[in-house]
């Protein structure tokens, strides 16, 4: 069965691996992507998810092309960090608009369909620091975070109508996001790892590609840690 998916941020890193996979196993796959040229093999969106309009035009040509949103991954995501002390207003309400308020407005716009459908998949990307905590992270941690009571209360809200709100909160993987990372805080990190070593893209990937599967049928509400055993359960 094909379905329709959206991946925001699909275009590089986490996202564009997620994409990757639904691709892989049949679906119609929509990615949104902000500048520059998308990667070739999906329906390419140009969407900023602090936009409200620019998701609803998303939304519009996905519906045109697929029809209604069946899957929706919220990837797409910002860091900027910084000591509290030091972060302005902007490094902590763009983050927050970004990461969680742009997640409200793909994921709200999504449900149209949904409801009407009577069934759907929603995945949030969170993180290991959501859960933890993360010096330096103070924005990025609570707009993760935030996701958890997000996911959660739409579970409760629309569990009646069949669709599942899950949360993957991955550690630290390979992508452009954590390239930014000196060599001896990439090895600090590491140490904390049981497994020793960054994630890889795919090995999120195909978290998420579960819990939007028939097999993931009575899991919501959940959040499911990837990240090497750095949380250990968290
Ligand atoms: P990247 O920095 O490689 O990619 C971020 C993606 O988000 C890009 O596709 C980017 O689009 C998109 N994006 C950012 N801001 C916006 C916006 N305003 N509107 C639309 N798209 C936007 O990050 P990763 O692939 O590493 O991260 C993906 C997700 O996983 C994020 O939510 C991140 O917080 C989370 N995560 C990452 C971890 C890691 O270790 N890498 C660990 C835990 C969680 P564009 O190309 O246009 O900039």
């Amino acid at each position: 069965m094909s379905r329709s998916v959206l991946v925001t941020g699909g275009n590089r890193g986490i996202g564009l691996a997620i994409a990757r996979a639904f691709a892989d196993a049949g679906d119609k796959v929509a990615i949104t992507y902000r500048s520059g040229e998308p990667p070739a093999g999906f329906l390419a969106v140009k969407c900023d998810i602090t936009d409200p309009e620019q998701v609803e035009q998303a939304y519009k040509e996905i519906e045109d092309q697929h029809g209604p949103v069946e899957v929706l991954i919220a990837n797409a995501g910002v860091t900027k960090d910084q000591l509290l002390m030091r972060m302005s207003e902007d490094d902590f309400t763009s983050v927050i608009d970004t990461n969680l308020t742009g997640t409200f407005r793909v994921v709200k716009r999504a449900n149209r369909g949904m409801l009407r459908a009577k069934k759907g998949r929603v995945v949030l990307i969170s993180s290991v620091v959501g859960l933890l905590g993360s010096a330096g992270q103070a924005n990025y941690a609570a707009s993760k975070a935030a996701l958890v009571g997000f996911a959660r209360s739409l579970a409760r809200e629309l569990g009646s109508r069949n669709i599942t709100f899950n949360v993957v909160a991955p550690g630290f993987v390979d992508t452009d996001m954590t390239k930014v990372l000196s060599d001896e805080q990439r090895q600090n990190i590491v140490a904390q790892v049981p497994l020793g070593r960054y994630a890889q893209p795919e090995e999120i990937a195909a978290t998420v590609r579960f819990l939007a599967s028939d097999d993931a049928s009575y899991i919501t509400g959940a959040v499911i840690p990837v990240d090497g055993g750095l949380g250990m359960g968290h």
